[in-house]
């Protein structure tokens, strides 16, 4: 006969209302993976259930595509570390900035100043 411990009946509840907020096609797969490794190791079956409820938004974003997996957390905030890469001769103003970070290259016209949150005149060598 299987003993299940209170802990282990709650971290598979943890693991329940995670994939609930998972789209439906894929939930009930991540479930029962979820539940097959607390079955394998319930040594830390809470801390593991408790790390899958911490990251299943990140998941669900994940998964619908809104967020790029590979790109670096700071960039899906839209707060890039932005570098000119050129200016445009023929509008010494204008210039494209290239994040460092994950390659996101935004042109500035000028107008609206600088990509984030500095004004262009604050970086731009040839600003006036
Ligand atoms: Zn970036």
């Amino acid at each position: 006969m299987i003993t299940v411990t209170p802990e282990a009946r709650l971290a598979g509840l943890l693991c329940d209302l995670a994939a609930r907020t998972l789209p439906e096609d894929v939930g009930q797969r991540y479930a029962e993976e979820w539940r097959a490794d607390l079955a394998a190791d319930p040594t830390y079956a809470l801390q593991y259930a408790s790390s899958i409820l911490a990251n299943v938004l990140v998941l669900r974003l994940t998964l619908s595509g809104a967020v790029k997996a590979d790109q670096p957390l700071r960039c899906q905030l839209h707060l890039h570390h932005y570098v000119p890469i050129h200016d445009n001769p023929e509008n010494r103003r204008a210039t494209s900035h290239r994040c460092t970070r994950c390659g996101h290259i935004t042109d500035d016209s000028g107008v609206g100043g600088w990509p984030g949150r500095f004004n262009v005149s604050d970086r731009d060598p040839y600003a006036r």
